[in-house]
């Protein structure tokens, strides 16, 4: 499917509802809508796009390894505390220029949900799993679940690997199952 036609589906669907709402504040003069266990949820006439800039400079050798097909984290060598994400302070220790190590791939899932009702930022994904996975160094990951997932059961081996996410392209983590 092509980017455009997701963004176009997305926005049609924000359309409709919004017309909706338009409809109700008229009959009702009030937005409230019932939410599906049919509760009052009153709706901000207001539109907020909300599109977040982060910023990233202390820990841009993390967007390089996955580049690299290299996940990086952070660890302070004061208290041995390692971060993923990485960040390059350890609020512990108040100190900065934490070390970076590289993380195993192989983990073990320690737990996993399916995402069947999502945010709407990720709407035009089809339902997908996130996991916990417990690597071998010890570290926690949180990450979708891809792969077989006909093996997908609490304990089972994953391999945290590099990937593009479709349709956007862009390239980040998973817990794999083979
Ligand atoms: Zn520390």
């Amino acid at each position: 499917m092509a980017m455009m036609s997701i963004r176009d589906n997305l926005q049609k669907q924000i359309n409709d509802s919004i017309k909706q709402l338009d409809f109700l504040v008229k009959q009702t003069k009030m937005p409230i809508i019932q939410d599906k266990s049919g509760n009052p949820l009153w709706v901000d006439v207001r539109e907020l796009d909300l599109r977040y800039q982060i910023p990233v400079k202390k820990v841009q050798k993390f967007f390089n390894g996955l580049k690299d097909g290299k996940i990086l984290a952070t660890k302070c060598q004061k208290c041995g505390t390692v971060y993923f994400p990485p960040q390059d302070d350890c609020p512990y220790c108040k100190t900065s220029g934490l070390e970076w190590i590289e993380l195993p791939k192989e983990g073990k899932l320690i737990t996993y949900t399916k995402i069947s009702v999502k945010p709407p930022s990720f709407s035009h994904y089809q339902d997908y799993i996130v996991g916990i996975a417990k690597l071998s160094n010890g570290v926690n990951v949180t990450a979708w679940v891809i792969g077989n997932l006909e093996k997908l059961t609490v304990g089972v081996d994953v391999k945290l690997e590099v990937k593009e996410r479709e349709p956007e392209g862009y390239i980040t983590y998973y817990l794999e199952l083979e």
